[in-house]
């Protein structure tokens, strides 16, 4: 049988089976398809290492061109079926469970070589070549596939019409990067030589003209009528497939403002109720601190944005230094942040409201050329106020006091402390 006929065959039954274990999802479950996918890779990298073929434009591992070249059309043909929240899933098992292997077999092979029994010849320089192999093949294949449907989606805007055109073209052009990295990796780790370059880069570009025509042969026969999904702005695919966008939701569902890490207003409308609860019920204060940065709508203007949202950050900084581990601090407003402080007298909150003050005025002064103070006001339950929005609207009458005083200050509900900012100021 000739080589490129072999190359076909397997290509037809390896894509065969797996388009149809693929085609087969809603029956057998998505299960099958990914596993026949994940078992697959181990050997795979194994024979793209070491068994190579002879044609004509030099030599070729039908493990790279036919299984790897395929795993990637597969990925590709899943994603365009799917979407990047589902096509992520056998990406990063992939790399984790490779990485998992890998990582297993380094340690059994801190306990020396195995046990020697008749007629049986374990390969050692087989297994730590492989580790090192299969740790680049794997990171390879993770990048590829994420470029690939980045790639993929960028072609579809230019090309909107075919499919299968750029089918082609993505796999043509990953393939082109995966074929220098990973001939780089094993020529360094086995010593394969030069001429298997080039012989197994001609090899893959047949594998992404042949795979794309089957690729499309597929999505016309058996999934014509479904649409594909509308093209998305790059970054959000991006950020799917990177799993970013669980972790910002994440942050969002913790309840903590992504600019400064304080929590959120929301989380300060359900946690202020409970504490304040909690300080009826146990008959001790509840203290509360309001604060706005001074002049920061002509720190924005002078300095820009940037660096406004840099001292927000550095503002929060300043304040959980002075705060106990229990007390909470929320970003109430743009550049307005609450700090509330279960089973704090008035006095003690006061104090803490001026170490807050000092610390932003002495630290901030040294960060930025805009030197930026803030104004605090304090109110204590039950003393001030005997629920939460009340309580608010008398930390709130403080600190617009605070402003009119000159800012850079604390007001409560002690004549005198007042004075402590404009004193220093
Ligand atoms: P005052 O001393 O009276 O508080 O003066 P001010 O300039 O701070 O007054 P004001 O509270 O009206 O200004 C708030 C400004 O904060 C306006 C808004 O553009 C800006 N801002 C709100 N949120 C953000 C943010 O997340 N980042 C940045 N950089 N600016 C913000
Ligand atoms: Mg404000
Ligand atoms: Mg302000």
């Amino acid at each position: 049988m000739s080589g490129i006929t072999l190359l076909l065959a397997q290509a037809l039954i390896y894509f065969g089976v797996m388009a149809a274990l693929f085609r087969l999802r809603h029956v057998m479950g998505l299960g099958a398809f990914l596993c026949a996918l994940g078992v697959m890779h181990f050997l795979e990298t194994y024979l793209a290492a070491v068994f190579f073929i002879e044609l004509p434009f030099g030599l070729l591992s039908p493990g790279s061109t036919v299984l790897f070249s395929g795993k990637l059309a597969i990925i590709l043909l899943f994603y365009i079926r799917e979407d990047a929240e589902t096509v992520r899933q056998p990406i990063y098992g992939l790399l984790i469970g490779n990485f998992l292997m890998v990582a297993l077999v380094a340690t059994l092979r801190l306990y020396g070589d195995p046990v020697s029994l008749p007629g049986y010849n374990p390969d050692l320089v087989l297994i730590d070549q492989m580790g090192a192999l299969m740790v680049w093949g794997t990171t390879l294949l993770f990048i590829d596939s994420i470029a690939m449907i980045l790639l993929y989606e960028k072609l579809r805007r230019l090309l909107p019409e075919s499919i299968i055109l750029r089918a082609c073209l993505t796999l043509a052009l990953i393939l082109t990067f995966d074929q220098v990295f990973f001939f780089i990796g094993l020529h360094m780790v086995t010593g394969t030589p030069m001429g298997a370059l080039f012989g197994g880069w001609v090899a893959k570009m047949g594998a992404a003209v042949t795979y794309s025509l089957l690729m499309a042969l597929y999505l016309s026969l058996f999934e014509r009528s479904v649409a594909e999904i509308a093209p998305q702005p790059l970054s959000d695919i991006f950020h799917k497939l990177t799993y970013r966008h669980k972790y910002e939701e994440l942050l969002g569902k913790t309840g903590h403002d992504a600019l400064t890490g304080a929590l959120t207003r929301e989380r300060f409308e359900t946690l202020a109720r409970v504490t304040l609860a909690r300080g009826a019920a146990a008959r001790r204060p509840v203290s509360l601190a309001i604060l706005d940065v001074d002049h920061f709508k002509s720190i924005n203007d002078r300095y820009g944005h940037i660096a406004g949202d840099e001292v927000l950050r550095r503002v929060v900084d300043c304040l959980r230094m002075e705060v106990r581990a229990e007390d909470h601090i929320f970003r109430y407003g743009g550049e307005e942040f609450v700090v509330l402080c279960e089973n704090m007298p008035h006095e003690t909150a006061l104090a803490a409201a001026e170490r807050m003050r000092v610390s932003v005025h002495g630290t901030l002064a040294n960060e930025f050329a805009a030197a930026p103070t803030i104004s605090i006001g304090v109110a204590t339950f039950p003393d001030d106020a005997g629920d939460i929005r009340s309580l608010v609207a008398h930390a709130d009458a403080h600190l617009y006091e605070a402003k009119r005083l000159g800012r850079d200050r604390v007001v409560g509900n002690i004549p005198g402390a007042e004075a402590a900012g404009a004193e220093r100021g």
